[in-house]
């Protein structure tokens, strides 16, 4: 094989086109793509909410595939697991220099020398492509071989994310009280990381039925309506299920500025709230600080989820599809050439999980 396809954004606008097959670099590897996630991280890129991108990059940060080429020197992945040609893995979204503060001394992602994205004519690690290239230092995993690839896909970029809140906010503790803002792929992760902290409430809340119905099959104890309640009536339910207390832990998942203030306002007294969902939504919001003092509430950002945070997601999945139909949560399906679909249904909201399916 040659050439490959890729799914490439230049000047505001995505097109598939054909692009060389990489080869790896020592310490590196190639992975030829299975399955890739879309993202909405892909759609606020894609429409500029994010600011521009340099250079025509090949869109897409998630996904699995299956080893291609191993570089000079590569025998294991990056938690010691030995690989050959062949294998199935799950990488990271970025190489790490391994030589910077954040490396080093906070030992933290991002890298400040990483870079999310490359120049499309050159080799790089763009999911949504046939083959991804991935430097050394570029942290992969194979996949253990009860994990289910569909189910990982699934959940892309969004368990990382869920299982770095966690990590940021400090754990969700047995029998605890859950509320989650948006039933999309990060909102289900953080229902997924609730479940298996043995949360006893898990309430959720979203604007479409189809994704409420899901989280309510993944263990969602409530679900409410973002159009059919109002906000008195959705602070009300949560009282109701939670005790006057409040909520244990609220968890952003929306991506919506309204849903900020809605957080503090849901949020319990000595209660959590983490911020995962934000990312993409650029601009102001106005909130009472007062609440946050006076009910002595504990705010957390988190992004930018770890090479930790990946492998234990991974792991996660494992312990999770054993009795959850995880690979459900793919509702879309779609060929590098169909990109723009794909973020059309992301974009819209009407997938819970939309892929790219290379075998299409
Ligand atoms: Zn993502
Ligand atoms: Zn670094």
């Amino acid at each position: 094989v040659s050439s490959a396809r890729a799914a490439v954004l230049a000047h505001g606008a995505v097109a598939a086109q054909d692009v060389p097959v990489p080869t790896p670099t020592p310490g590196g590897v190639t992975v030829r793509v299975t399955l890739a996630g879309v993202c909405g991280s892909d759609v606020h890129i894609v429409d500029g909410h994010v600011g521009e991108m340099p250079f025509p990059i090949v869109l897409g940060h998630e996904g699995v595939g299956t080893l291609a080429e191993l570089g000079a020197g590569v025998a294991t992945d990056y938690a010691g697991v030995p690989v050959r040609a062949g294998d199935l893995v799950f990488w990271t979204p970025t190489a790490r220099c391994g030589r910077c503060y954040s490396c080093v001394v906070l030992q933290e992602t991002p890298c400040e020398n990483a870079s999310y994205f490359e120049d499309a004519s050159k080799p790089n690690w763009g999911a949504h492509a046939d083959y991804v290239w991935l430097p050394a230092g570029h942290p992969f995993f194979r996949v253990p071989d009860h994990v289910p690839a569909e189910a990982l896909a699934a959940l892309g970029c969004a368990l990382p994310t869920a299982v770095r809140g966690n990590d940021r906010l400090g754990e969700i503790k047995l029998g605890q009280t859950v509320v989650v803002q948006g039933a999309g792929p990060v909102g289900i992760a953080c229902l997924l990381v609730a479940r298996a902290s043995s949360a006893r409430e898990i309430i959720v809340i979203d604007r479409f039925a189809g994704r409420l119905a899901m989280a309510e099959r993944l263990g969602a104890t409530l679900t409410l309506d973002l159009e059919q309640t109002t906000l008195a009536e959705r602070v009300e339910a949560v009282r109701r299920r939670c005790g006057h207390n409040g909520p244990d832990v609220v968890l952003e998942a929306a991506g919506t500025l309204p849903a900020f203030p809605e957080g503090i306002q849901l949020g319990g007294n000595h209660g959590r709230y983490g911020i995962m969902g934000l990312w993409g939504a650029t601009g102001d919001t106005a909130f009472p600080p007062r609440e946050l003092s006076t009910r002595n509430l504990t705010v957390a950002g988190a992004s930018f989820a770890t090479p930790r945070n990946y492998f234990y997601a991974m792991q996660l999945v494992g312990t999770l599809a054993a009795s959850l139909p995880l690979g459900e949560l793919i509702t879309h399906r779609y060929a590098i050439d169909d990109i723009n679909d794909a973020l059309g249904v992301t974009r819209s909201g009407e997938a819970v999980k939309a892929v790219i399916d290379t075998s299409l």
